[in-house]
């Protein structure tokens, strides 16, 4: 069986690599079971994808599509005909796209189109927020995929409702967590902890880069001023991603206590967030990251594809609006600090129960 690895930005490689692991285990075990790597090239620099194959593991990807820089709709439409090639090439039995970026969608049509079955992991998850790319992407990959592998119950639920069958959808658990549990006795202490002098517990990790909180500079602007003021006297560390980083370009936003950095690898960044306070972000992964570590997390958006960080986990939805910034931080401050548990399947052993099933589906 050949599989198809998409992989296009940085939650990507991070949810891949378990899978690739366990494929290589199976290999090693005498099962034919032979995987490509398709990197889209959405995110291309050393900080938003190598490092991960680096740290993570992953071998170098098989092949490269070198998607056009430019809006959504040239993104999705340059990784539909480059991978397109691909396949005119030679096709494989089936094709597995992640999580919910323009790769993971436009890859998930091209393989269909050409009659290649098609795999969706984390799939499911419903945001309702029709604003979001990644909601959109989401739900049309998810209205022409053949499997469906879910990290809840509630995804598997949504994609009934959407016309999905029982017998389509998997509960396996979150691949994210399978990185994140083998991982976490390596997470590494980055240089800026000693260099700031931060202490176990005494600072916040903040990450923010959804269009809603960062596009406008000036929303931007006093996003930060009320976290840093909200945050009292503990220092707020900011690894930018890049669509942040330009904008914070021109803001020249400084306070003592803020440290804004650029992205950090796996294993620095979540010995920030594992050692940290709190963490304050925007980004779906991290939530789920802060449940499995459980250290209180706000996020900084109206809504989320991932409840079960909020009912099972430490995430606190904040919204969108910066006043609401302070009375969630003092609540924190007064010693509030949610507990919460870790949900289920979120086990370490999500890609192996991936893999089984693939070798059932005996394609
Ligand atoms: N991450 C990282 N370095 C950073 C910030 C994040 O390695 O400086 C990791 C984080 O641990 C998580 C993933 O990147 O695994 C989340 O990616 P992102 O926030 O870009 O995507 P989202 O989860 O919002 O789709």
């Amino acid at each position: 069986m050949l599989i198809d690895l998409i992989a296009g930005a940085r939650p990507n490689f991070i949810k891949l690599a378990p899978v690739v692991n366990e494929i290589q285990k199976k290999q090693k075990e005498g099962l034919i079971l032979d995987f490509r790597i398709v990197h889209t090239g959405q995110h291309y620099d050393y900080i938003m994808s190598q490092t991960f194959f680096d740290e993570l593991g992953i071998p170098a990807p098989d092949i490269h599509l070198d998607t056009e820089k430019g809006s959504q709709a040239v993104q999705t439409g340059s990784i539909m005909v480059k991978y397109e090639d691909e396949l005119e090439k030679q096709k494989p039995n089936i094709c597995i796209v992640f999580g919910d970026v323009n790769s993971t969608m436009a890859c998930a049509i091209t393989a269909k189109k050409m009659e290649v079955p098609v795999a969706h992991i984390e799939a499911g998850i419903r945001s309702g927020d029709w604003s979001m790319p990644e909601e959109i992407n989401r739900i049309v990959t998810d209205s022409i995929c053949n499997w469906f592998f879910t990290t809840s119950k509630l995804a598997g639920e949504n994609l009934l409702k959407h016309g999905a069958s029982e017998d389509q959808i998997f509960f396996v658990g979150n691949t994210m967590i399978d990185t994140l549990l083998k991982h976490r006795p390596n997470f590494k202490k980055p240089a800026i902890f000693n260099d700031a002098k931060l202490s176990d517990g005494d600072y916040f990790v903040l990450t923010l880069h959804r269009p809603n909180n960062v596009d406008e500079a000036h929303k931007l602007a006093s996003t930060i001023e009320e976290i840093v003021h909200s945050g009292r006297d503990k220092n707020i560390i900011f690894p930018a991603h890049p669509r942040t980083a330009q904008i914070l370009e021109n803001l020249n936003i400084e306070y003592d206590r803020l440290i804004i950095t650029e992205p950090l690898g796996y294993l620095e960044f979540n010995y920030l967030v594992d050692h940290s306070f709190a963490v304050i972000t925007d980004s779906g992964g991290i939530t789920e990251e802060a449940t499995v570590m459980q250290v209180p997390c706000f996020t900084l958006r109206d809504n989320t594809e991932r409840p079960e960080t909020i009912t099972i986990g430490t995430n606190e939805l904040v919204g969108t609006d910066p006043a609401n910034i302070k009375p969630a931080l003092d609540k924190l401050f007064e010693g509030n600090r949610k507990k919460g548990s870790v949900p289920e399947k979120w086990d370490g052993k999500t890609s192996e129960r991936i893999v089984s099933k693939l070798l059932e589906l005996n394609l």
